[in-house]
């Protein structure tokens, strides 16, 4: 763990193990940290905060594009540390670095134009005046999906901003974790700015960061049950939250759409990370008249993919983070059959040539979906691309907004009228038009209902690390 400026053990002395999902290989142990751990980083955050915020937003961004310029000059060890760690192929994982890395340099330059305003009052004797100041200390949860690139999008702004931190990474990808640090450290941020806490266990960690009265704000991704739970727990102590969480996003294909198009983009994006993105497509709802084409492209797609190790050349997807996800997606797969769901192509783990050592599941295809079926309600995080015909285009705005999730939502259609009336009538806060693709450091992502609260990314990534003071300027 990384406390002070220091890279140090837990106080109680244990680790645990980092294994290749790939392989079942142990790959590393990491200290495993409890309450004391969570406490000592906060005091660390804490004391260094009062210089660290002093310092100009001209000598943040120099460190943030340091820690950029490193990021990428380091970016094939730190894909191969992840693809061995997290799963996903080589060259998703090169692409998730860059991705990553471009968050420190959109705060850098984002953190030179904090600034204020000067506002008019009522009285011609009285002015107003605003400046920005960073939050305070600041408690970061961070998912295993994204590994890298979900600690840069948190720790970007809030440096820029001159926040302090102590981040808890997932149990599954610790190692990144401490990769990124690496890269912060000779960036030149000072001790006690940036603090780490591993542990087998999150919840005591998250009992502490939630009550510490020292952390003025909770900013975490990952599930939208442990996100409610936390932001729950951070209200107690009147937290600032940014939580982004779950999805369920529909993917909608019009009768103008080009079929083939869709089905190739839908490919693409189903199943990149096999499947374990929160803007992942989990309902393709496909006009009828676009149907057959839709599933015969998309289904000789899936049939290209080949699954395996990531660091092997070819491989498309990679395996899912554990056996509970694999069983998960099992268990939907097989309800939806259950209930009348063709499967095409898929619907079964992968154990052959040493799957079984990993947590594998075969691209699968499922047609003829419904809503009574678990797929379509429940987020699949996995390798499954749901079909549901649909007939009535008036209709299929509601369909695809009948989720309590809004994170991202696609659109195919080849009319202008159409695209931007879905664009507003979607209750999703991310629409990709004829793009599968809705995401860069520039834009601002997060989600709507059960998805969140927050944005990161773009200018608004920044105001979450901000607070706004106001001073009333008497010229009596
Ligand atoms: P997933 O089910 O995809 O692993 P989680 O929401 O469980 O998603 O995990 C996301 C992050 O939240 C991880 O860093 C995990 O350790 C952390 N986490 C899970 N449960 C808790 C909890 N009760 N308190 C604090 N952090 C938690």
């Amino acid at each position: 763990m990384f406390i002070n400026g220091e890279w140090v053990d837990a106080i109680a002395g244990g680790t645990f193990a980092v294994t290749n999902p790939a392989t079942g290989e142990e790959i590393g142990r990491v200290p495993d940290g409890g309450p004391d751990d969570a406490r000592a980083a906060i005091a660390a955050a804490d004391a260094a905060f009062a210089s660290w915020s002093a310092t100009t937003p001209f000598e943040r961004a120099d460190v943030l594009l340091k820690a950029w310029q490193l990021m990428n000059s380091r970016a094939d060890d730190l894909a191969k540390l992840m693809t061995t760690e997290q799963g996903k192929p080589l060259r998703a994982a090169r692409t998730e670095v860059t991705y990553a890395a471009d968050f420190l340099r959109w705060f850098a330059e984002e953190g030179r134009r904090i600034g204020g305003e000067w506002l008019p009052s009522g009285r011609s004797d009285q002015r107003f005046l605003t400046v920005r100041q960073p939050v305070g200390v600041v408690a970061m949860v961070t998912p295993w999906n994204y590994p890298i690139s979900m600690l840069t999008r948190k720790m970007g702004p809030a440096l820029a901003a001159g926040c302090t931190l102590v981040l808890k990474p997932a149990e599954a990808t610790p190692l990144c974790a401490k990769a990124v640090f690496d890269i912060f450290v000779e960036a030149g941020v000072p001790a006690g700015v940036i603090n780490l806490v591993t542990a087998e266990d999150p919840k005591p960690i998250g009992d502490v960061f939630t009550s510490d009265p020292r952390v003025r704000k909770l900013t975490f991704t990952g599930s939208t049950a442990v996100g409610k739970l936390l932001a729950g727990k951070a209200a107690g102590a009147l937290q600032r939250v940014s939580v982004e969480l779950g999805g369920h996003a529909p993917f909608i294909v019009y009768p103008d759409a080009d079929a083939e198009n869709a089905a190739k983009g839908a490919a693409a994006l189903k199943f990149l990370n096999a499947g374990q993105a929160c803007i992942s497509p989990n309902r393709l709802f496909v006009h009828a008249s676009q149907a057959d084409a839709f599933v015969g492209t998309l289904t000789k797609r899936v049939g290209a993919l080949v699954t395996g190790n990531g660091m092997d050349d070819g491989v498309g997807v990679g395996p899912l983070v554990n056996d509970r996800a694999v069983a998960k997606v099992e268990a939907q797969v097989e309800d939806a059959a259950a209930k009348g769901a063709g499967v095409p192509i898929g619907g079964h783990r992968l154990t052959d040539g040493g799957l079984d050592r990993g947590h594998f599941f075969a691209p699968t295809v499922l047609t003829g979906v419904t809503p009574d079926m678990v797929v379509y309600r429940e987020e699949t995080f996995g390798p499954v691309a749901p079909v549901v015909v649909y007939e009535d285009v008036d209709d299929v705005i509601r369909m695809a907004n009948d989720t309590p999730y809004g994170l991202a939502a696609y659109v195919y259609t080849e009319s202008l009228k159409t695209a931007l009336s879905a664009f507003e009538a979607l209750r999703f806060a991310i629409i990709g038009i004829n793009d599968v693709n809705p995401t860069s450091a520039s834009i601002p992502f997060g989600g709507m209902g059960d998805s969140g609260l927050g944005r990161e990314g773009g200018h608004e990534g920044l105001d979450e690390y901000l607070e706004v003071k106001t001073a009333g300027i008497s010229l009596r």
